[in-house]
């Protein structure tokens, strides 16, 4: 039992409870109370954590990530998407499960840094006998202790089929559909305290085809997972779609099964009027990811129009080779910036923003019932904020010093009542640790990548 106390809470329920000096209560796991002022005496032994000068939040839900990506950053870094693509495909082709366990350990241990409790992560490169690289994910994520929605990701479309990668790293689509099939056999955990569940990821339009994409939906539907995948994400995409298929990339979606209350799609960023209205009326929902959508020059989401639609927005990280800080505290701030430079300072509120990174995030990944606010019976996934350092003193509102002040110390972070994080260091793996593996993972795939 760990009772958190005199500390602001903003719970991100329906009503956006906050107090000003309040307690949560965790008791196996799960939160049992919450309120102003102290919890009162408990008969149990109990740890108390006094959260003076802190706030505390739900742990933030990342919606959007390729953790390979962490041994391959700072490359291409003037590169449009499908430059950046080409230039980092070959060095993906090396990838192997010592280098997936290394980079999955050190982007989750980075993510639980910043606030992250909750993550996917998008692995769709499996280049032929790289060995077993969703059960090196599945091994790495649980030694960190973050709750982990790995994607069975894929490619089919190669080069010589018209698509964008080269054809040494896509997969045959019957054999990428049953390896699909194999990794829900063997991960997915359905229970609603799940550390771990599975969801269906063929990459894009212009390295999947629609056989793929047709099949993947119909096996999703059939196995009760979720769907994921790129979309609308720049400009080159757009064209590429109506080149080939004659359409926008959310007509194609559309046409092939993939809009729906069990889809969230990565970016989104380019959308009319009628593809922002066909995402309302389906319950498709968004992974919004300002910074990387920067770093490549791709666009900006059109979030405010997203959220007036009804249509669920979560905030992701997206793969740190397209970009590098990869903190999701952090991208709270980016979001507001991106939707205020479209839409004026209106756009976004410090606390819209913060419901993307929490709520909206657990709706992308189907568990607002479970995480993503601070509501009794739901999962003690928490993060406590320390904001009376020099860097958000003076601040007066908690959840601004938050979202507009520099990411903030993290004092605690719980993941189903468990300490990952404790006065800003990973509690559950050795830093310096993370550091070796993946000097020696980016080490090996450049070196593959010249040879
Ligand atoms: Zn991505």
């Amino acid at each position: 039992m760990i009772i958190i106390e005199g500390c602001a809470v903003a719970t991100v329920d329906a009503d956006s409870t906050e107090y000003r000096d309040g307690h949560v209560v965790v008791d196996q796991g799960r939160i049992v109370a919450v309120g102003p002022g102290h919890a009162g005496r408990h008969h149990r032994p109990v740890r108390r954590v006094d959260g003076t000068g802190c706030l505390v939040t739900p742990g933030l839900v990342n919606t959007h990530h390729h953790l390979y990506q962490w041994a391959t950053r700072g490359l291409a870094q003037e590169e449009e998407l499908f430059g950046w693509l080409r230039a980092l495909y070959p060095v993906w082709a090396g990838l192997d499960a010592d280098v997936v366990a290394a980079t999955t350990a050190a982007g989750l241990g980075w993510l639980a840094r910043s606030g992250c409790t909750t993550s996917t992560d998008h692995l769709y490169v499996h280049p032929r006998g790289a060995g077993d690289l969703m059960a090196a994910q599945v091994a790495a994520a649980a030694e960190i202790g973050l709750r982990f929605h790995p994607t069975r990701g894929s490619m089919d479309l190669g080069r010589s089929a018209g698509g964008l990668p080269p054809d040494e790293i896509v997969e045959e689509t019957e054999a990428a559909l049953a390896a699909t099939e194999e990794a829900i056999d063997r991960f997915h955990d359905p229970a609603d305290n799940a550390m771990l569940r599975i969801a269906v990821a063929p990459c894009s339009p212009f390295s999947v085809s629609p056989k793929l994409m047709t099949e993947a939906a119909a096996l999703a539907r059939r196995r009760g997972v979720r769907l994921h995948t790129h979309l609308a994400e720049t400009i080159d995409e757009e064209h590429y779609c109506r080149e080939t298929y004659g359409c926008t990339p959310v007509e194609y979606a559309e046409r092939l099964g993939w809009l729906g209350d069990d889809v969230w799609l990565a970016h989104a960023v380019h959308l009319d009027d009628r593809a922002v209205a066909r995402l309302a009326a389906t319950g498709t929902s968004v992974a919004h990811c300002p910074s990387s959508n920067a770093r490549l020059g791709a666009g900006t989401a059109r979030v405010r129009d997203l959220l007036d639609a009804g249509v669920p927005v979560g905030l992701g990280v997206d793969g740190p080779a397209s970009q590098e800080t990869n903190q999701l505290d952090a991208e709270l701030r980016q979001a507001l910036y991106a939707a205020r430079l479209r839409g004026g300072p209106a756009a976004l509120t410090a606390r819209q923003a913060l419901a993307l990174g929490t709520i909206g995030g657990a709706r992308c990944l189907g568990r607002a019932g479970e995480i993503g606010s601070i509501e009794p019976g739901k999962l003690a996934d928490l993060a406590l904020w320390r904001l009376d350092g020099l860097g958000h003193t003076g601040i007066e509102d908690p959840v601004a010093a938050l979202v507009l002040g520099p990411p903030a110390p993290l004092e605690l972070l719980l993941v189903g009542g468990a300490p990952v994080v404790e006065r800003g260091e990973l509690r559950t793996a050795d830093e310096r640790d993370l550091v070796r593996r993946t000097r020696r993972a980016h080490r090996t795939l450049i070196r593959k990548a010249r040879a």
